[in-house]
This record gives structure tokens, sequence and C-alpha cells, in this order.
């Protein structure tokens, strides 16, 4: 693969010059090369299009990127200044596509402060980088379906028909910062991808569903176990409220119900009973659920 690596021509220096209110010199930056992104397929079995990839050398122009080892640190921000996405003759992605990668070009302002980074950076120990940016789209790999849009069921990761499913992420529309990380989490560039504000509210909305449903079943919970109260102290005060909270709180939904359709049916077995005969043995006690638990 041809190098990255780049001389600092007058014709960029300008390009530097764009993003700098002093008129820098040569001497006065310290310019590298880093690959943000590329069209491989990730970790997270996504990847961009060679499009995307077209999309963020645009959008990337002029983001800063920042050192994770210190990011407070003062003069430690670089500057892209131009990208370029290169396609590689000589290697194919798992996906059968060209290997393609977004070059960029950034530079650092020569300081005593930077020195040690530009020494790092010199010596080939901060290569890695990683970035953040938003796409619109999310394709399927198998059945081109768009996940935000009208989603399939194929799975990422997935084999079908012997093609691994991954999502391809087209149409990137915002780029935020890029970064160097210590530990790289790919082989290539990391990119860390930031979804569009649809999958978060998709998936806010979804947890105050779930939220919203476990409040209603706790109150559903809640009055059946009342109406079992009351129905007890029904067929026998003697019942403490203590007991059949105790009890009621150990069963489950299902349980309650079936617990509310034995009383109901016992309250009416009695009160026949009651009605036919003046002395009652009343035999249901004992086999009365709650009665027979408290033994
Ligand atoms: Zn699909």
């Amino acid at each position: 693969m041809e190098s990255n690596d780049f001389i600092l021509t007058d014709e960029l220096l300008e390009k530097v010059n764009k993003f700098s209110r002093a008129k820098l010199a040569a001497d006065e930056i310290y310019t590298f090369p880093v690959i943000l992104c590329d069209n491989e397929v990730d970790r997270d079995y996504e990847r961009f299009s060679i499009d995307a990839l077209r999309k963020l050398a645009e959008l990337f122009i002029g983001k800063t990127g920042i050192f994770d080892h210190n990011p407070k640190g003062e003069n430690q921000t670089a500057r892209i200044f131009d990208t370029e996405v290169k396609v590689s003759t000589d290697r194919i992605t798992s996906a059968g596509e060209p290997y393609a990668y977004l070059s960029a070009k950034a530079y650092m302002i020569r300081t005593a402060k930077s020195a040690d980074l530009i020494a790092e950076i010199d010596g080939g120990i901060k290569k890695e980088v990683s970035v953040s940016c938003s796409v619109k789209s999310h394709i399927c790999s198998i059945c081109g379906a768009d996940m935000k849009k009208s989603p399939c069921t194929h799975i990422k990761g997935a084999e079908y028909g012997g093609k691994i499913c991954s999502y391809i992420l087209n149409d990137p529309f915002d780029a935020y910062e890029w970064s160097f990380v210590a530990i790289p989490a790919q082989k290539n560039a990391g990119v860390t991808k930031t979804y569009d504000n649809k999958y978060d509210k998709d998936y806010a909305a979804l947890k105050s569903e779930l939220a919203q449903a476990k409040k209603e079943n706790f109150q559903a919970r809640e009055m059946l176990k009342k109406e079992i109260l009351r129905l007890s102290f029904l067929y026998n005060p003697l019942i403490t409220v203590k007991t059949v909270g105790f009890l009621t709180n150990s069963l489950s939904f299902n349980q309650l119900l079936e617990l509310k359709e034995n009383l109901e049916q016992d309250l009416k077995e009695k009160e026949i009973n009651s009605k036919g005969k003046t002395n009652t043995t009343n035999k249901n006690i004992n086999e009365f659920k709650i009665t027979k638990k408290e033994n």
C-alpha cells in the first residue's frame, strides 16, 4: 500500500493557513498523516461505504483532534487541514470491495509543551485514531433494507447463505472530532460511531414504554392484592391484614388472579351454604389457600 507520508509543499502550507489567524511558517508547525477510518467491516459488523468515506473527507476538514492521555494539555491538539480517500489496488475487504481509507493531514504548533508529543508521533507511537460522526442510514448488507426506516430481520454478524450480515453506514452528516487512542481498538483506524437522534429517540421511547408497563403492572398487582384482602376479610374476618399482605407479596400475578377467583368462588358457596343450612360446619376454611399457608 502506498505511504501516507507527505512533504509540506507551499500549496499545503496555504491550506494550513486557512485555519490560522497569524500566518504560520513551515518551521513553526509539525505536520503528520493519520488514517481516520476505512471501509473494512469493524468489530460491530459495520462498515462505511466508499461514498460515506468521501463525504467524511469533506466533513473532517478543520476538525480538531485530541490526545487521550492529556486532553486538557495546552497545545496538545492537532487540526486536520487536508483529507483524501485512497483506494487500494492490492487489497480487498472482507465484504469484497477494494480497500479504501480516509487519509488526513494534520498539523500542530511547535512549542516547548508539544515537543514530547511531536517526538512520540514522529517515533510512530501514536498511530491509532478514533473518529466520531453521525450517519443517516444503516443498510443491511444482505437485503439492502434501511435499518432506520424499515428494519429487516437479518442480524449483524450472522451468516446468510455463506455471507456475513453487516450494516453499511451511509450518508454521514456530521463529524465531531478525532482522537489518538493509547490502545487501538482495531487493526486499522478505530471508529467510534455516533448514531443520529432517531435511534436515541427510539431507545428512549422504548425505555419509557417499559417503565410505563412496569408501573401499570405494579398498579394492577396492588389492586388485585387489595381485592384479595377485602374478600379474605369477608370470608374470614379473623385473618389478619398482615398475614394476607405477607402471602400475597410472594405470589405471582397469575397466582394472585387464581387466589382472587378461588376466594370469590368460596364466598359464593359459603353464602349458599349459610342460606341452605342454619348451622354450617364451614369445611371450606381448610380448603382455603390462605388459611392453609398460614398454618
Ligand atoms: Zn436484511
